[in-house]
């Protein structure tokens, strides 16, 4: 029997663990990796139970109006529309931030860039994040760290009300400057300027890669925040022949990368005068992040 089935067999009544187990089995058929995950989120959301609320009582009953909404929730993740589009939001490195279908959702893995990026800034450096998107990873080292002056691009106006959506809701956590957002091409919008360090996490999937992607992702993240051109190393390329005249002497830049990319973006960083590069892991054991210094010899 399926899901649905099991449904329109049950009257009124419905517990909320019967309907999280209804949801976790649509979602299972639909071919969903996280099933039982998403469905209990979805389940909380429009409950507004918690996950210790919903283990203190599960047979509490869900009235029919909030199991229609459910069933039009657990529709829409049947259909592989992420999580977190659905939700409106993800949550990256202990935050929530807004998120809709003109931002790529920010990942677990780029939690790793943010974390060896935090390792290195100091009080007062200036960050440039390229690429910014949702703005995920210069505001959380906003909120983390008191930065200067510091700047996220991303050549899609939308994208950018999205990030400047999150700077508001994050006003109250961010410690020094309130970062500044602008739109063009990568570091173009910061003509210039020089800054301490800076971050990016570029499309970099091989082009011809993409239509192989889950669902979720092919369908739902921008394309043009994922797609890294024929090799997938195009934004390196030029990130790293333009990041030179954006940093200080010594300043700093790390970039998110792809599991196998770690060596060819090792020496498109030592042709454009990187030294002391370091390559680390996600927490998979991929290699994901690289960073290098500008021009010390
Ligand atoms: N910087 C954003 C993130 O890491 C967006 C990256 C992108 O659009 N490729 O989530």
């Amino acid at each position: 029997m399926t899901g649905e089935n099991i449904l329109r067999k049950m009257t009124g009544d419905m517990h909320v663990r019967q309907l999280a187990a209804l949801g976790k089995a649509r979602l299972q058929a639909a071919g969903v990796e996280c099933a039982d995950y998403d469905a209990k989120q979805l389940l909380f959301s429009c409950t507004g139970l918690t996950e210790a609320s919903y283990l203190a009582d599960p047979d509490r009953s869900v009235p029919q109006e909030v199991q229609k909404r459910y069933r039009q929730l657990i529709s829409l993740r049947e259909q592989r529309i992420p999580l977190q589009l659905i939700l409106g939001s993800a949550w990256f490195y202990g935050r929530e931030f807004f998120v809709n279908g003109d931002v790529l959702i920010p990942r677990p893995d780029t939690e790793i860039l943010v974390e060896e990026a935090m390792k290195e800034i100091q009080p007062g450096d200036s960050v440039l994040d390229v690429c910014t998107g949702s703005g995920c990873i210069l505001l959380t080292i906003a909120c983390e760290q008191k930065l200067g002056e510091s700047l996220g691009t991303d050549i899609s106006a939308k994208a950018l009300a999205v990030a400047q959506e999150n700077r508001k809701r994050l006003s109250e956590e961010i410690r020094g400057c309130v970062p500044a957002f602008a739109q063009g091409d990568l570091l173009e919008p910061a003509a210039g300027r020089k800054f301490d360090v800076i971050v990016s996490n570029p499309p970099y999937i091989p082009a011809g890669v993409i239509p192989q992607l889950a669902p979720e992702v092919k369908d739902h993240d921008p394309l043009q925040a994922l797609d890294g051109g024929e090799d997938g190393l195009v934004f390196y390329r030029r990130i790293a022949a333009g990041a030179g005249e954006f940093l200080k002497p010594d300043g700093l830049l790390f970039l998110e990368i792809g599991y196998d990319q770690a060596q060819a973006v090792s020496q498109i960083l030592r042709n454009a005068c990187f030294t002391d590069i370091t390559v680390t892991r996600d927490y998979g054991g991929n290699d994901r992040v690289i960073r290098g210094v500008y021009g010390r010899s």
